[in-house]
């Protein structure tokens, strides 16, 4: 098969050095590999802007679902209720696991190209005196918004509820103070902005809300509370850990930091993301959703014309050296592009003089 780089949000396309680290088989009981859990935990809360007295991380096996069903079946009672907000496939996800897990729960959606609104989320938690706990993606990966973290972080505070945001596709990517935003539960997954392989999410929490969770789980392998629980005394996972997806985690974290941190990443996503829309706009390809709201992650774009037929084109750029996305959505014809993994402007130029070259443009 011959090889190319994903242009797809995780998995993505990840570095030599990554992979190179699951050549070596790990032993779970030994203390060198619980060491490397427990230096992933600090690293990750770092990230944060978090402290240990104030957070912990939990990491969960599975794709990046299974740590949001983790928080969602582990932190919200019977008795409490949780106002899911939605625009998007990922929010949508949430419902459907409301609904499997048999919470209390009431949904506010929006168009899939616009923001929750501030005044209609503040009179359903005026009206809704029952909510304890708010739910919201912040990257909606469906079409590549970024969502209005800062508004439902002071709402949340406002009156006084647990929120639980899905920064899967951003965290990493885009700097999140979880503490000053009072976030409670952050997940995201191995996948994403951090740049390792698919195998394991993580959940970085609140300590003192996580403790009172105790007992609350529904499904005994995502009981977010008794994974922190043995996993917090030494490292050790509870039931067999992902070892080689772990491994080369942290050798992808590592590499995070020596790429400057957040900040640094942030702005290589951003100029990756900026160039693809600049350029994809100068022959016809429209980004979906409008520039202040577009996330530097991923962008849906509509498709230019009637004539266009993504299999063709997906085929064409496939076989050029690159492999992109076919759009989520229901009611118009799109397509997406990540920008998040090892990619650099450079790959990008090259994604799009093939895809002008495509478009029938003639480049230089
Ligand atoms: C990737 C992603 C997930 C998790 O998807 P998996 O396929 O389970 O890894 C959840 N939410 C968002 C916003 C995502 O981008």
């Amino acid at each position: 098969m011959k090889n190319y780089k994903l242009l797809t949000p995780g998995p993505l396309t990840t570095t030599k050095t990554v992979k190179e680290e699951m050549l070596f088989d790990r032993c779970t009981w030994d203390q060198d590999y619980k060491d490397i859990t427990q230096k992933i935990r600090d690293q990750l809360l770092e990230f944060a802007s978090a402290t240990k007295e104030e957070y912990t991380v939990v990491l969960m096996q599975g794709s990046g679902t299974f740590a949001v069903e983790s928080v969602m079946t582990s932190t919200i009672s019977d008795q409490d209720k949780v106002l899911i907000i939605t625009n998007g496939a990922y929010g949508e996800r949430v419902i459907k696991m409301a609904q499997y897990i048999g919470l209390n729960f009431s949904q506010y959606s929006v168009a899939y190209n616009e923001y929750p609104n501030e005044a209609e989320i503040r009179e359903i938690l005026e009206e809704d005196q029952e909510i304890t706990h708010i739910v919201m993606v912040h990257c909606e990966t469906t079409t590549g918004i970024l969502n209005p973290i800062e508004m439902i972080a002071s709402l949340s505070k406002e009156y006084g509820k647990t929120l639980i945001i899905d920064a899967m596709s951003s965290f990493g990517g885009i700097e999140i103070n979880v503490p000053k935003l009072g976030i409670d539960y952050l997940i995201s997954s191995a996948n994403k902005c951090i740049q390792g392989v698919p195998g394991f999410g993580f959940v970085i929490a609140n300590l003192e809300k996580l403790k009172a969770c105790k007992g609350n789980a529904r499904s005994l392998s995502l009981d977010l509370f008794d994974q922190w629980k043995e996993m917090d005394q030494d490292g050790k996972w509870r039931y067999t850990s992902p070892t080689h997806v772990v491994a080369a985690f942290s050798k992808a974290i590592d590499e995070l930091v020596e790429e400057g941190g957040v900040s640094a990443r942030f702005t290589r996503y951003q100029t990756n993301n900026r160039v693809l829309r600049e350029r994809l706009e100068k022959v016809g390809i429209h980004a979906y959703i409008s520039a202040e709201k577009q996330s530097p992650i991923i962008t849906t774009f509509m498709f230019p014309n009637e004539q266009f037929n993504f299999v063709e084109f997906y085929q064409y750029v496939k076989e050029r050296g690159f492999v992109i996305y076919p759009g989520k959505l229901t009611d118009v014809d799109t397509f997406r592009i990540g920008n998040i993994g090892e990619i650099y402007e450079e790959d990008i130029h090259e994604l799009c003089n093939i895809i002008e070259e495509y478009m029938g443009v003639v480049t230089k």
